[in-house]
């Protein structure tokens, strides 16, 4: 794929990783096949032994789901990917593939739910040790540094308040301590920010959002150099974590618009944060794209727009929360985001409900906020519904 280095992202999602068979289908052919077979014994012998190229079983390798991770790889800027069946599957592989027990992680305290509970639920049973840090406060990360830390970990921007790190920073002290840096780019997706570019050694996402995009399946990427994403493909293999061929084919369609997507969804959360800001019973916008964001020098270096979702904090706690929730008329009542359908969540109870309430305190979310992820509904009409939903 050297000829792709040239090509823009936004060519790369629609004409990066085709894999292309003797019928010359415009469109990537979908493979539901379990296994393939060999022309001969000796023939089977060469594709196990990886003497010959080719495919065997679907667990390990399948055309349609090549092709979706050489695609995502060549948008991140990567030498190579590894799908997964789950954003979460992609974190535990990037994960457990480099952590050992008796080794030390260092990961931001501003996470996702799912993954703030894998962290301290299992990877600590393994005897992986864990310090959690906050997000924006370099020293903090510079103070954790042990001399068996491997791994530093974080979401940029995180969810659900869009704190944004400084990944060239993070990756610099991780490398000056022979660690790797893991960035989830989930909030972002490889159309507006490419964490490897900043200098991170793996990009982990979760595809069941922006890329994807229509809510239809899950799944997930993890791209780095290709010596790691190797390793973490044994890890993929052994462990059972492989992407569906169905899925990848429906997220090799839902790629192609995503840099769309994602500018008129950011361009619209941006119009529904300013309104917002405006609001009387809103007491705080969270949205990295606002040119007030504490961090906004970080987001204009590492990302091309503020992105789709955005957080809000209403007076009255969670009974107010909940009754904006109640009202809205458009925005889904669901805890995906990156739909263009908009969808509307209050994270104290949802993605952060696992958390306790000491914890959901210290990483600053609090009972009247709401996360809204805006979709592609015309922004005049998500604003009316906001505007009936926060009314007396
Ligand atoms: C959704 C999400 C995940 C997990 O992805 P799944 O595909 O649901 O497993 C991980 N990280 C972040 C930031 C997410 O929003």
């Amino acid at each position: 794929m050297s000829e792709n280095k040239t090509l823009h992202p936004q060519t790369l999602a629609i004409r990066g990783g085709k894999t292309q068979t003797a019928y010359n289908e415009h469109h990537q052919a979908l493979f539901l096949t379990s296994s393939f077979m060999f022309d001969s014994a000796e023939d089977g012998a060469a594709l196990f032994a990886k003497t010959k190229p080719g495919f065997t079983y679907s667990r390990t390798a399948n055309p349609t789901v090549s092709a979706f991770q050489e695609r995502m790889a060549a948008m991140e800027g990567a030498q190579a990917g590894i799908a997964t069946a789950t954003g979460m599957a992609a974190i535990q592989a990037a994960l457990m593939t480099f952590l050992s027990a008796g080794d030390h992680l260092i990961s931001s305290r501003s996470l996702f739910g799912t993954t703030a509970g894998f962290l301290s639920g299992h990877l600590r049973r393994f005897g992986i040790e864990i310090t959690f840090v906050a997000q924006t406060d370099i020293q903090a990360w510079r103070d954790a540094v042990r001399p068996n830390t491997k791994m530093l970990f974080l979401e940029t921007p995180s969810n659900p308040l869009g704190e944004v790190a400084d990944v060239r920073a993070l990756a610099n002290l991780a490398h000056e301590h022979g660690a790797l840096l893991v960035v989830d780019n989930c909030f972002c997706s490889s159309a507006v920010q490419q964490p490897l570019r900043l200098g991170a050694d793996l990009s982990v996402q979760s595809a069941t959002k922006a890329v994807d995009g229509q809510g239809r399946v899950l799944g997930g990427m993890v791209c780095g150099r290709a010596d790691l994403v190797e390793q973490i493909g044994l890890y993929v293999n052994a462990c059972g974590l492989s992407l569906a061929p169905f899925n990848a084919w429906i997220l090799l369609s839902g790629v192609e618009t995503v840099h769309l997507r994602t500018q008129e969804q950011s361009a619209a959360a941006l119009q529904i944060a300013d309104w917002l800001k405006n609001q009387d019973k809103v007491l705080k916008v969270y949205y990295a794209g606002l040119p007030e964001h504490p961090q906004a020098h970080l987001v204009a270096q590492q990302q091309s727009c503020g992105g789709m979702v955005l957080a809000f904090e209403v007076e009255g706690g969670l009974e107010a929360a909940w009754r904006v929730i109640d009202r809205v008329r458009i925005f889904s009542k669901t805890a995906n985001f990156g739909d263009v359908r908009s969808t509307i969540t209050h994270p104290w109870t949802t993605t952060h409900g696992r958390m306790s309430a000491q914890d959901k305190q210290e990483a600053g979310i609090r009972e009247g906020l709401i996360r809204l992820s805006v979709g592609l509904e015309h922004v005049g009409d998500l604003i009316d519904d906001l505007h009936y939903a926060l009314a007396d």
